[in-house]
């Protein structure tokens, strides 16, 4: 007997020995890198010109698009088509950058720059750098890219998350994996493959425009991110400026033109860089003033004029640290080409007590770890699955009557996670049902995020509180919420994918946690009212329809003593003591006993008469026949 191979018509039979190239990408706010990790050895894949980073910037022109340098260039020419920092943007709403100076918005409802090739979202940003990196490595690794894991800031929220995914699509890379940045980097040092039980790590990641501080904690090879914070508008470019506005000033140029700004910056980034190896650099600005030809700058000069911004970034890290109890860490890595400063090195050290981790280049240590990851999940090293946790930075959960949340996923939960929990109708014969899905630690809906709103159709009507509905949130490992809500009965369902409208950064998700605890009496106090109002809510509303049907049953003095009952109780409905309204609604309960007791009585007997009325007409049809 011969067996045959068969294969998919064209495909042929695929040698099972060869490897699948995957590669890390770091797509930052100023830089973009690619590496690749082929089982023995990392590389950070370097353009013509042997440069390894790849400047976050893309130019769109009336006739072409530029990336990275070439894009750069054009800057000062053309500013508003020229596009920086764009992924401070992704996933993000119009709304938040409608008077933001730096970027001119195309006209519309979403968010959108206004080019020379018409509108690009920040999304199609991220494409262009995105293809550009991969059109970088496919000729150098002689392959086409199999799949890339894709690194994102910890404090990414699902919107943003989806916009990083959706610009790899447009790209035409297929996501391995959403990626940490902290978790990246820790990957790069190989502290997944440690002996250590368990240890704490912290990950200083200072760029061109942010500042993150995360904590991980680490157990037997798997990560868990503990807390983030940081800075969303702090980094290397505020050590550019500051130096900026010292060399104009030694310039006694007071108010410079646009031109000269521009060149102090330029010439104050160059000069900080330098300085990182000097201990004083000399500047020629024979081009910016008249007066000077050339200035020299010591390295104790930058050292001052930065130092409020590393101490800011020390605060964030005292903050973190205090915010996720952590008392000390056992390790600290560097990330990012502004820890590349020895003034940075020096604070993180002494803030830490510790000497950071710091032999691997901090601006490809992000990549690095991708790279590893991706080859990891491409399946190159079958049975050595690293797991990678990550937890989720809110709570989520959904709206139940009266406006409060029902929390269904705490915070800080490892994912992925799903929970499933159930529900039921608020009126009788209802047979929708409005699934509105929130983030946030507070109790009522309208101090939390909303972020989503589905309907489920579809439900058999029922009296309240008949009908089961299962509430389903799972949380992938990417991040992404998907809601499902099903009606135990007919098997009816529906979901979402949750697409918020905007994300929040990590300032707003520590504002939205200190909130959270400040207002924590505030909201029980709340809820406690809100539970206490659907309660009487509900008796009321019971008492008014058993009225309409059977206030016959009642003499005008019952009748008159429960209007009283419940007028006192509406009376109190309006105030904000639920105590009161709880013993009001008590006492209207308790006044209602007899009048509960006669409509038995009489549904009983109609009950019972009907049988006898039915009984009787067979008896007597029986009888006819006899
Ligand atoms: P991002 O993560 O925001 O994309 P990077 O990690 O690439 O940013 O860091 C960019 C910043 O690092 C810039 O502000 C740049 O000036 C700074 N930087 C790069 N090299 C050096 C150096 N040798 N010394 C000091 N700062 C540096
Ligand atoms: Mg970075």
């Amino acid at each position: 007997m011969v067996l045959l191979q068969i294969a998919e018509p064209g495909a042929g039979p695929e040698p099972n020995t060869q490897r699948k190239v995957a590669v890390g990408i770091d797509l930052g706010t100023t830089n973009s890198l690619i590496a690749h990790f082929d089982g023995a050895s990392l590389q950070v894949l370097q353009d013509g010109s042997g440069n390894p980073s790849l400047p976050s910037v893309v130019y769109f022109g009336a006739s072409d698009v530029r990336i990275g340098q070439a894009a750069m260039a054009q800057a000062s020419a053309e500013p508003a088509n020229t596009i920086a920092s764009a992924k401070r943007m992704l996933g993000r709403a119009r709304g938040e950058f409608e008077d933001d100076p730096y970027v001119t918005l195309a006209p519309g409802d979403t968010l959108a720059f206004a080019t020379a090739a018409g509108a690009k979202t920040p999304v199609e940003v991220a494409a262009a750098i995105l293809a550009a990196l991969r059109e970088r490595a496919e000729p150098q690794l002689d392959a086409p890219i199999s799949g890339a894991v894709i690194t994102v800031p910890a404090y990414f929220d699902d919107a943003q998350r989806q916009a990083t995914r959706q610009a790899a699509e447009l790209a035409g890379i297929k996501v391995l994996r959403l990626l940490n940045e902290p978790t990246a980097a820790a990957v790069a040092y190989g502290l997944d493959e440690q002996a250590e039980e368990s240890s704490v790590l912290a990950v200083y990641d200072l760029g061109g425009g942010t500042f993150d501080i995360s904590l991980l904690r680490m157990r037997k090879g798997i990560f868990e991110v503990l807390a983030t914070g940081g800075d969303s508008a702090l980094g290397g470019d505020d050590f550019d400026r500051a130096l900026a506005d010292h060399i104009l000033a030694e310039l006694a140029l007071a108010n410079p033109s646009s031109t000269q700004r521009r060149k102090a910056l330029q010439s104050a980034r160059d000069a900080k860089e330098a300085l990182t190896e000097q201990e004083s650099v000399t500047l020629d600005v024979s081009d910016l003033a008249e007066a000077l030809s050339e200035i020299t700058i010591d390295r104790s000069v930058l050292e001052s004029l930065i130092a409020p911004f590393i101490e800011r970034t020390l605060h964030a890290c005292r903050e973190t640290l205090a915010d996720a109890e952590v008392a000390a860490v056992d390790r600290v890595v560097l990330v990012g080409g502004s820890t590349r400063t020895p003034a940075v090195r020096q604070a993180v050290a002494e803030c830490f007590g510790l000497e950071p981790l710091c032999s691997l280049d901090p601006d490809q240590v992000v990549a690095m770890g991708a790279a590893r990851q991706a080859d990891i999940l491409v399946g190159n090293r079958a049975g050595d699955e690293a797991l990678l946790l990550d937890v989720i930075p809110l709570s989520l959960g959904l709206e139940t009557y009266g406006g409060l949340v029902e929390r269904i996923i705490d915070r800080n939960s490892t994912i992925p996670v799903a929970r499933a929990q159930e529900f039921t109708t608020a009126r009788d014969g209802q047979t929708g049902l409005i699934v509105h899905v929130v983030q946030g630690e507070r109790e009522r809906v309208e101090d939390c995020r909303s972020l989503a709103q589905f309907e489920l159709k579809g439900i058999p009507p029922m009296v309240a509180g008949a009908a089961r509905i299962e509430v389903t949130f799972r949380v992938d490992a990417d991040g992404i919420l998907e809601v499902t809500a099903l009606e135990q009965e007919t098997g009816a369902r529906s979901d979402v994918v949750v697409k918020p409208a905007f994300g929040l950064s990590e300032g707003q998700i520590t504002e939205m946690l200190k909130a959270g605890y400040e207002h924590a009496g505030e909201d029980m106090q709340a809820r406690k009212l809100g539970e206490a109002q659907v309660e009487a809510e509900g008796l009321l509303a019971g008492l008014r329809a058993a009225l309409a049907k059977d206030g016959d049953l009642l003499s005008d003095a019952e009748l008159r003593d429960l209007e009283q009952n419940a007028a006192a109780l509406e009376a109190v409905m309006a105030g904000n003591q639920p105590e009161a309204i709880r013993d009001a609604t008590e006492s209207l309960g308790r006044a209602t006993e007899t009048f509960a007791a006669r409509r038995m009585d009489r549904s009983i007997q109609a009950a019972l008469q009907g049988v006898a009325i039915t009984d009787l007409e067979s008896d007597q049809e029986q009888g006819d026949g006899r």
